[in-house]
């Protein structure tokens, strides 16, 4: 079948109401984004509870449906045959093709399931089912009717126009991006923080991402895989600007003056200072890590709770539950695995002290900070950061 359209299907659960059309009209614009850059001349238009996708030039199937399997919000993606109205008899003649050219094998059972959207329609829909369930075994006697299961739930929906269709590719479900506001991510080189964007951005959050970096403690490459780990996240969140801050001066006026088994979490408070204040800059209302309980001395309750400490935005921690088995699985779903095992030191592992407190307590930490100018060294970082834009 040379499809030229499609019927995009999202959750209506959770937008009903009022909020709905802003769901809609965001799914929309996500979807004109991402097949804009592919082949097809795509137009996408929403009509009552329904999102088409329509070509007006050739395209090519797997990579415009590969697209729309990136897009949060979708849930399942049908190629679609969109005819006029031209009288009954046309009607039956084009699900007579639509089965030729979908089904090469028409050893199936089937069932037809027409809905009248257009209420003037001529016929009802229980004599559609019948009409067309009648054409099609007439045409194909290898098919059979099979009301309680059918391999083949053929839809044909009467409105102003004609929709038939019968396959339903998943999408990714979640929300489209942007719908749910903007959180300023952490994202280091290792596995958890990019599929801790993933589970985020499901929610329909649009982020932009902070990375500290540890230049010449950390290298080139290392910086080099982390805007690989965002270009690879770009297809689930669009666009990201990374925000890369110096941060070698702060760790190094940490290791001068603060007792190094607490130099861990100083850190971490000090990314959260730095977090925080690029997320007011960018109309951020969270931030988010890829912290999971109890991986590391930095991971712990109580070190959590000295983190969470310097900031008064919430820190989303969507992997904190999750087994590594876990978020491995995902970081495989969504290609980042590969880059994220990659061979590259991150700032952390250059300057991890040999026994880091596992109960740091709060008072000993902002002792310990009060050795250090700590407003002055959080806006050195963020005077000093780079911003890279990486593209779809
Ligand atoms: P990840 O696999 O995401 O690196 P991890 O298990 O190695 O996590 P940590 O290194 O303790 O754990 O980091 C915890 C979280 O802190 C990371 O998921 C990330 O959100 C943030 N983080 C750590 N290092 C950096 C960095 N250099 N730049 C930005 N964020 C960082
Ligand atoms: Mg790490």
């Amino acid at each position: 079948m040379n499809y030229r359209s499609f019927l995009i299907k999202y959750a209506e659960i959770g937008v009903k109401g009022k909020n709905r059309y802003l769901f809609e009209d965001a799914l929309v614009k996500q979807i004109h984004h991402r097949l804009k850059r592919l082949e097809g001349g795509f137009t996408v238009t929403k009509e009552a509870g329904r999102i088409y996708a329509e070509a007006s030039e050739a395209f090519d199937f797997d990579e415009v449906v590969n697209a729309l399997q990136h897009v949060f919000g979708i849930v399942g993606i049908c190629p679609m045959l969109q005819i006029e109205d031209n009288g009954y008899e046309d009607l039956k003649a084009q699900v007579v093709r639509y089965i030729g050219e979908a089904y090469e094998n028409k050893n199936f059972t089937f069932k037809v399931v027409a809905r009248r959207g257009n209420k003037q329609y001529p016929v009802v829909s229980d004599q559609i089912n019948r009409d067309l369930g009648e054409v099609i075994l007439n045409a194909y006697p290898e098919t059979r009717v099979d009301v309680h299961n059918p391999d083949v739930l053929l839809r044909v929906e009467v409105r102003h126009k004609i929709n038939i269709f019968s396959e339903t590719i998943p999408g990714p479900g979640g929300m489209p991006i942007g719908t749910a506001g903007k959180a300023m991510l952490l994202l280091s080189g290792g596995i958890d923080s990019p599929v801790a964007s993933w589970m985020i951005a499901k929610r329909g959050i649009a982020l932009e991402m902070v990375h500290f970096f540890s230049y010449p403690y950390t290298s080139e490459e290392a910086k080099q895989k982390v805007l690989t780990l965002a270009k690879l996240l770009t297809p689930w969140c669009g666009r990201l600007t990374v925000h890369v801050v110096p941060f070698t001066a702060i760790q190094e006026e940490l290791r001068r003056k603060c007792p190094e088994e607490l130099f861990t979490v100083l850190m971490r408070r000090f990314m959260m200072r730095i977090a925080e204040a690029v997320a007011q800059r960018c109309g951020a209302g969270a931030i988010v890590t890829g912290e999971c309980l109890g991986q590391v001395a930095s991971q712990t309750m109580e070190a959590m709770r000295a983190t969470t400490a310097v900031t008064t935005l919430p820190i989303l921690r969507p992997v904190v539950g999750m087994d590594k088995e876990e978020i491995v699985r995902i970081a495989r779903k969504i290609n980042t695995f590969e880059t994220s095992i990659l061979p590259y030191e991150d700032c952390c592992t250059v300057f991890t002290p040999r026994h880091p407190r596992l109960r740091p307590v709060l008072g000993e930490l902002e002792a310990a900070e009060a050795a250090l100018d700590v407003e002055g060294l959080v806006k050195a970082a963020v005077d000093g950061i780079e911003r890279v834009q990486v593209n779809l």
